[in-house]
């Protein structure tokens, strides 16, 4: 069991959710008027059996897994379903899930009356190792990925690695692109751990989950807003959300978002190479290691007219220019960097020729 203490809020790494100490307390330290539990039809078959003897009475709402689903209807769905049940200020909303949960659940509740207190329970690995953890919530919209959101902390948060026993190989392989990109990042000793795993024998990840949880901790509470630092964060999301992006859009084979990430951090890491002085042999190990773990992609169907037209849209962009997170050497990342449309071109180049 570790807690990381995050602004106001902890954040408790357990294997198994009966041993979350501070779960059960959160009922008898605070008065809520009224709980209810947020999952999509995967988390109330596989996570709420494992949560509810632990909770007071409570009313769910369901909706349909996906990140297609995490649009405004959805909200306009979830705002009328607490309204509808009663949900006052003094409520709370348990987000049981994945990022889509995450990320929409808080949207709907920070918004809701102004704000409703809501805790996360992250059910995948990408969501217990990242998107959980920062307070960033937000929605897509018009098929644009998180483009309407809000900062806002939970009240606490409840990682248990034993969600992850029903999480199907290729969530799992989702979840540990993000962790690659924390080694990648900020710890170069994380990344050679990382980089040596065998995924198919993932069985007892809270260490790396706690190292992963650590990193992204560190980063945010110096930047909560994303002024600078927290930047580093966006390292292979500039290129990969335009590659998720469109493939969402039907453009190519629908990518799940560490997929779409993964193939994001070997174009980017091309980029560090030519304009941030990554050592070439750094590249090299980068790209071996992400070629291993996720399939080769075709990503010739993706114009790079309209992968560009998606990146213009980046709420990193300053001064209508495409901004990069790129490192400088495994372990070391920099931001704000700036890379003209023939260098992005011959990332995605790079990445196709592997
Ligand atoms: P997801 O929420 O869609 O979950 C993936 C799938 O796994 C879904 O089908 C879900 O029903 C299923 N599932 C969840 N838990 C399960 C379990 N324990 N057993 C079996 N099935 C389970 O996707 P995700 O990968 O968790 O999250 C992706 C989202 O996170 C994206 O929308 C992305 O933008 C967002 N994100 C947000 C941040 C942030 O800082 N807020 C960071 C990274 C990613």
């Amino acid at each position: 069991m570790a807690t990381i203490q995050l602004n106001n809020y902890a954040i408790d790494i357990t294997e198994n959710f009966r041993d979350q100490p501070h779960f059960v307390p959160l009922f008898t330290e605070n008065d809520f008027s009224k709980i209810f539990v947020l999952a999509d039809e995967n988390t109330r078959t596989f996570c709420l059996p494992v949560i509810a003897p632990f909770l007071p009475e409570f009313q769910l709402i369901t909706i349909r897994s996906g990140e297609s689903e995490k649009n405004i209807d959805t909200c306009k769905y979830l705002w009328e379903q607490l309204m509808d049940m009663g949900a006052e200020r003094s409520s709370l909303l348990i987000n049981l899930g994945g990022g889509v949960i995450g990320d929409m659940g808080g949207f709907v509740a920070g918004t809701f009356k102004r704000g409703l207190p809501f805790i996360h329970i992250p059910t995948t690995l990408l969501a217990q190792v990242d998107a959980s953890v920062g307070g960033k919530l937000g929605i897509d919209l018009n098929g644009v990925k998180n483009l309407v959101g809000l900062f806002q902390d939970p009240k606490h948060i409840y990682i248990s690695a034993e969600f992850l026993r029903t999480l199907p190989f290729e969530q799992v392989r989702s979840g540990f692109a993000e962790m690659l990109k924390h080694g990648l990042i900020s710890d170069k000793a994380y990344w050679q751990v990382l980089k040596d795993t065998d995924l198919r024998q993932f069985v007892a990840p809270e260490k790396m989950i706690k190292r992963s949880v650590e990193i992204k901790k560190q980063v945010v509470a110096s930047d909560p807003y994303e002024k600078g630092l927290r930047k580093i964060l966006n390292f292979g999301h500039t290129i990969g959300h335009a590659i998720e992006t469109l493939s969402l859009n039907g453009n190519m084979h629908p990518l799940l978002h560490g997929e779409a990430i993964a193939i994001g951090m070997i174009c980017e890491a091309w980029l560090s190479a030519s304009v941030n002085g990554l050592p070439e042999s750094e590249l090299t190990d980068i790209t071996t290691c992400l070629m291993h773990h996720f399939p080769k992609q075709d990503i010739t169907p993706l114009a790079t007219s309209e992968l560009l037209h998606v990146m213009q849209m980046d709420k990193k962009n300053k001064n209508g220019k495409i901004q990069f997170s790129l490192l400088h050497t495994i372990g070391n990342c920099g931001f704000d960097i700036t890379a003209d449309e023939k260098l992005i071109q011959a990332s995605l180049n790079y990445y196709q020729n592997q």
